[in-house]
């Protein structure tokens, strides 16, 4: 399509969606423009949702993305408790039907940006006992901050950014947290054993029981959690269970739409998921990102985290009103964990296989004092990553540096100046 489509739909509401939303209004599109969402809410911040917004009484409206009236200021059709259920390519419309339940009925487009995120991933056997739940929605939220009430027993089962974050805010309102990882460390998908155990230690620091390298059997109880059975047959009594096992893309919609899907909507550089017209943003979209060519990547990534689901965002505004000026996506990939009182940042993209080193400050600190470092991540001889713990300043001068993927002695040039 070399021309700017008339009717853009967006199907998604939350983070990337909106910003698809003011992207494409920003690069010119004046036609219709419609936002389709599943949940009852205009799109909100999910950050916060295991963070300040379980510790804290603070109110919903308070996560809003935009603010009172920007849909309409931008002259946007928003379509809320609405779910898309079927994509037609070939005639070019979306299927959709209330959340409620309820007669379907279709959506032209032109121009179509899918946004539809990501659901988290349950522990089979667990629905209908009360007290279990995960955490992607706000709605999620309420009902994990109703029941984390002072004393209770929480398990966290799951040691990712999830169940690192709910602990520490489950521990800040006074309840008994236990965390179970079936790996040898916390957040290692993340940060790799090595670090993944230095983050970790900060449960223990904070007084949460980290429970490691044993499997989850299921959630023992008829009606409310009592408490989660493990693998060596040993039981965590919990009134309150939260399971962060990761996510799984919102792809159901899609399928028959003849749209690749592989772990997520596979796109070119661009965005572009193949037919004219039609991109993927956010957690949902399985895209190359051009900064990762020299780290020898394979192909398309999918990112499941704020910065590339904004910048994705971002840039599919300007992609699909102007298709013959696409610009492929490259960014160095950044993520930030705020857990008890620390603030972890990661610049790159670290590998398991990558050997780390300490470059700024000493990750000797055990306590929450005088604890802060940055670590880099080496391969093939360049920096590949970056992790800090409360070093905001030199994480600052490494993400800048890592846009020019560095020697591992310009890392150290740089680790020389800051130390
Ligand atoms: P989502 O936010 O998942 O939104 C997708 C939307 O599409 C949802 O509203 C969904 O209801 C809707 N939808 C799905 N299917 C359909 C359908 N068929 N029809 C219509 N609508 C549909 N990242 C960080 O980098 N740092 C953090 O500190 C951080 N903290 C987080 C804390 C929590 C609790 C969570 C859950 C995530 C956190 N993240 C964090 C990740 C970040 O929030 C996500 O990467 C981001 O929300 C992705 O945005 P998205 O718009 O692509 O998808
Ligand atoms: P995650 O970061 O992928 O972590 C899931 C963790 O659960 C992994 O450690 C995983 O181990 C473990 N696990 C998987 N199956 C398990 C099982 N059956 N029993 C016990 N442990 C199991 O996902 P998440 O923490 O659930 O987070 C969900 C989403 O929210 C992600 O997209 C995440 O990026 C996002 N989020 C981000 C932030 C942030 O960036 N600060 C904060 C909160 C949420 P293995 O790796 O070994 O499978």
């Amino acid at each position: 399509m070399s021309n700017s489509p008339k009717r853009i739909v967006v199907v998604g509401a939350s983070l990337a969606g909106a910003r698809a939303v003011h992207s494409v209004r920003a690069a010119g599109h004046d036609g219709p423009l419609t936002l389709i969402g599943a949940e009852p809410h205009l799109p909100y911040d999910r950050p916060p949702l295991s963070k300040e917004f379980l510790t804290g009484e603070g109110d919903p409206s308070s996560l809003a993305l935009d603010q009172d009236g920007a849909y309409d200021d931008l002259d946007v059709k928003v379509m809320l408790s609405t779910h898309a259920v079927g994509l037609d390519v070939a005639a070019r419309t979306v299927a959709v039907a209330p959340a409620a339940g309820g007669n379907a009925e279709t959506v032209p487009f032109d121009g179509l940006v899918i946004a539809t995120g990501a659901a988290a991933r349950s522990l089979p056997g667990t629905e209908g006992i009360r007290g279990v739940h995960t955490l992607r929605t706000l709605d999620d939220a309420q009902a994990i901050r109703d029941g984390l009430r002072a004393g209770a027993r929480v398990a966290v089962v799951g040691g990712g950014f999830i169940g690192s974050e709910v602990a520490a805010s489950a521990k800040a309102r006074g309840c008994e947290v236990t965390v179970i990882e079936a790996a040898s460390a916390p957040l290692v998908r993340g940060l790799g054993a090595q670090m993944g155990t230095r983050v970790g230690a900060l449960h223990g620091h904070n007084g949460v029981e980290l429970r490691l390298g044993v499997g989850v059997e299921g959630v023992l109880g008829a009606e409310r959690s009592e408490a989660v059975a493990m693998a060596d047959g040993s039981r965590v009594p919990a009134d309150l269970v939260v399971i962060g096992i990761g996510v799984v893309p919102n792809t159901a919609w899609l399928e028959g739409s003849g749209l690749q899907i592989d772990n997520g909507v596979v796109c070119d550089d661009t965005l572009c998921c193949g037919p004219e017209g039609i991109y993927a943003v956010g957690d949902v979209a399985r895209a190359p990102n051009g900064w990762l060519g020299p780290l020898a990547e394979a192909g398309p990534v999918r990112v499941e985290h704020w910065t590339a689901a904004v910048e994705h965002g971002m840039a599919v505004g300007r992609n699909l009103v102007a298709p013959a000026e696409a610009q492929p996506y490259s960014s160095v990939p950044f993520v930030w964990s705020d857990q008890y009182d620390a603030r972890i940042q990661i610049a790159g993209h670290p590998d398991a296989d990558d050997d780390v080193e300490v470059l700024v400050g000493s990750a000797e600190g055990g306590s929450n004092s005088d604890r802060s470092f940055l670590a880099g991540y080496r391969r093939n001889g360049h920096l590949s990553a970056v992790m800090a713990l409360d070093a905001i300043r030199p994480f600052v001068r490494f993400r800048r540096l890592l846009a020019n993927h560095p020697t591992w002695d310009e890392a150290l040039e740089l680790a020389a100046t800051l130390n």
